[in-house]
């Protein structure tokens, strides 16, 4: 989730990480700004003249001062954390991305960073595309003992593959909003759709927007019904989920003209 978008994360700040980063930058300070009270304070008790990198860190020191000081072991791990260290300006940004690392770039980030879906949909998207859904055969790898009949169509075993596309409910709910929202492809396995939608790239037209927001749509309000079933044991026809999912691509449809066009004409 800490990843930025284009490499499948959500971009959110890592604190734990970023933390890091801000308590090197005191220890940059600590070397580079030696006009400061507190810094001359620190050198005149505790660092004597001695290096940095190599000098014991004082017992009797402060919690904070032993923070500080104790940041050159994160510089360590850094390759360029000595010339960092060096520089007349410090960008905890950019020590932060370097402690991060550049994670691959991955081609279907555009159905999540470029989807007008909602974004509770997005997010089960996303957990289905990163293949972190709680389906049966994935509690049983954990060991969690569950019936692992398909509890929509109760003939298949519940599997990412089966639950979205090769169960016939979830099938006959596709290809019903497929044909409703005019788009022609016909949704096959779950690695063929993730691949099909990494081709498509970071395409805008009306009919990519449309059929990104058809998928986000269509498996979240399968994961809703699946649940619902599993938990609360409600079950609503095929018919139903339909126009849930109807309703809403039209209420996000309006987010943007083309596809707006689109459910109007
Ligand atoms: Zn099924």
């Amino acid at each position: 989730m800490c990843y930025p978008k284009v490499a499948g994360g959500w971009n959110i700040i890592n604190l734990e990480l970023w933390n890091k980063a801000a308590i090197c930058k005191q220890l940059w300070n600590v070397l580079k700004k030696k006009d400061k009270i507190w810094v001359r304070w620190i050198h005149g008790y505790y660092m004597k003249q001695q290096d940095w990198k190599t000098m014991p860190i004082p017992s009797q020191a402060a919690w904070v001062v032993k923070k500080i000081l104790g940041a050159r072991d994160y510089m360590a791990t850094l390759p360029d954390g000595d010339t960092l260290m060096e520089q007349d300006n410090f960008s905890i940004k950019k020590l932060y991305i370097a402690l991060r690392g550049t994670p691959e770039k991955r081609n279907w980030h555009h159905m999540i960073s470029k989807s007008i879906a909602a974004p509770k949909c997005l997010f089960i998207l996303w957990l289905a595309i990163m293949k972190r859904m709680t389906t049966c055969d994935r509690l049983q790898k954990f060991g969690i003992q569950c019936d692992q009949t398909c509890c929509l169509c109760s003939q298949g075993i519940e599997s990412l593959n089966h639950l979205f596309f090769l169960c016939p409910y979830s099938a006959n709910v596709w290809d019903k909003l497929a044909m409703w929202c005019g788009v022609q492809r016909k949704a096959g396995a779950w690695d063929d759709e993730v691949e099909y939608l990494e081709r498509q790239g970071a395409s805008k037209t009306g009919k990519q927007l449309m059929y990104r927001l058809l998928v986000a749509t269509i498996v979240y309000h399968i994961w809703r019904e699946r649940n619902e079933r599993r938990f609360n044991s409600k079950a609503s026809h095929e018919e139903s989920v339909v126009r849930q999912c109807k309703l809403m691509m039209v209420v996000r449809g309006e987010l943007n003209p083309k596809v707006h066009k689109m459910f109007v004409n």
